[in-house]
């Protein structure tokens, strides 16, 4: 069964179609490669044995995204990860973000229309909820506005396709992540910040390995454990097989109804402290960190109810947090050694 994979080159979208392809699936990525490299079909191909077809695409483009169907005219279903996701570049560019994901979508959704194509699983995040008034999330909780414009495209972006399903035969369902991170256990493939990386780990890793001086803390003086914010990290491996659930689920027709929304996180909440002792336990290394402000926007504390994704999906998250840090700390290692050879 043919799947499309929109962004399937980035990080999550390789660890996804990796997981689909153990699973049975055939899988076609879609992908510009702004913010990721061809080079990820080869290494999913050594993990899998199967080097999934690639169609380099600008998914913003009407007609570049309609010739991904016109060439496969057997996609069964589409998971689309394509976005841009950089909170605060969001905030400099607002129209390239709004340009990019929500044409994107709406492209992607007409084509899916004009081909026969009805089903759909899109990334969402945890950022829809702000900071929410109770803890842990519902699926339930109100949405509030938007932080950044990123937030605010995975908003708009629920919107049309709640309003697409109702209006006629697709069927979707909207996985809200929490805080992906970690990689690969055969570290082939990961994250690959374009730059200095905004998120934690990936900054961390990075001070670790020496490309960063030092990690700055943003804010030791939030109402949290030690002071630090609170986040639900999760294995992006579980965030993976999570989308193979979901799709299973879809096309086998057991969704409660043609619209669904699940959060995926471990329903635990971690400090930066304590993210980066993990990361000290699990690499035997210190790590150079100090405090500073705190960042414009962070959100104080958040993490999942997983209740609902783990009843009625049938799937929980599995690895913990030292295993988290452990695959990301082998990521920053095999790519230092990648760069040394190039
Ligand atoms: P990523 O940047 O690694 O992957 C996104 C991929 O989409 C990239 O390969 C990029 O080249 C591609 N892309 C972007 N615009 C495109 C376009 N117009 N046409 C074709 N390809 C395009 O990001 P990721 O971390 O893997 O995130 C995947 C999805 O999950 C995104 O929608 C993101 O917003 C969402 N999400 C990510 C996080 C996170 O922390 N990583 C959290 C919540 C939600
Ligand atoms: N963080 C930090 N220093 C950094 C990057 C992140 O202290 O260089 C903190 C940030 O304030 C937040 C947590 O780490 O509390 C997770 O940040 P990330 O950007 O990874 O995720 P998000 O804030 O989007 O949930």
């Amino acid at each position: 069964m043919k799947i499309l994979v929109t962004g399937g080159t980035g990080y999550i979208g390789s660890h996804t179609v990796v997981e689909l392809q153990q699973a049975g699936y055939e899988v076609i990525i879609a992908d510009n490669l702004i913010n990721s490299e061809a080079s990820v079909v080869d290494a999913i191909g050594r993990i899998t044995g199967i080097i999934p077809v690639f169609e380099e695409v600008d998914l913003a483009d009407p007609g570049q995204a309609d010739s991904v169907f016109q060439k496969h005219t057997d996609i069964k279903a589409v998971i689309h990860f394509a976005a841009l996701k950089a909170v605060g570049d969001s905030v400099e560019r607002p129209l390239e973000y709004y340009r990019n994901n929500i044409f994107s979508l709406i492209n992607l959704l007409s084509s899916m229309s004009r081909h026969g194509v009805k089903h759909i699983v899109f990334s969402s995040s945890c950022t829809v909820y702000g900071q929410p008034d109770t803890l842990p999330v519902k699926e339930s909780t109100a949405r509030k506005d938007a932080e950044s414009p990123y937030g605010n495209t995975k908003k708009i972006a629920e919107d049309i396709l709640e309003d697409e399903v109702r209006a006629g035969s697709l069927r979707c369902i909207a996985l809200r992540y929490f805080n992906p991170i970690g990689a690969h256990p055969t570290a082939m493939i990961g994250e690959l910040p374009l730059g200095v990386p905004d998120n934690l780990v990936p900054y961390i890793t990075q001070t670790a390995i020496g490309k960063r001086e030092r990690l700055m803390i943003f804010g030791n003086d939030y109402e949290t454990k030690d002071g630090t914010p609170v986040r639900d990290y999760i294995h992006v491996v579980d965030l993976a097989q999570a989308h193979v659930v979901a799709l299973k689920r879809m096309l086998e027709d057991k969704q409660i109804s043609p619209w669904e929304i699940f959060n995926l996180g471990t329903g635990n909440g971690f400090s930066v402290l304590e993210v980066i002792n993990s990361f000290e336990k699990v690499s035997d290394m210190k790590l150079n960190y100090a405090f500073t402000d705190r960042r414009q926007g962070d959100i104080e504390k958040v993490w999942a109810d997983t209740e609902y994704a783990n009843q009625e999906l049938g799937w929980k998250a599995e690895r913990d947090l030292d295993e988290m840090m452990r695959s990301a700390w082998d990521w920053e290692l095999a790519l230092n050694d990648r760069n040394k050879k190039n």
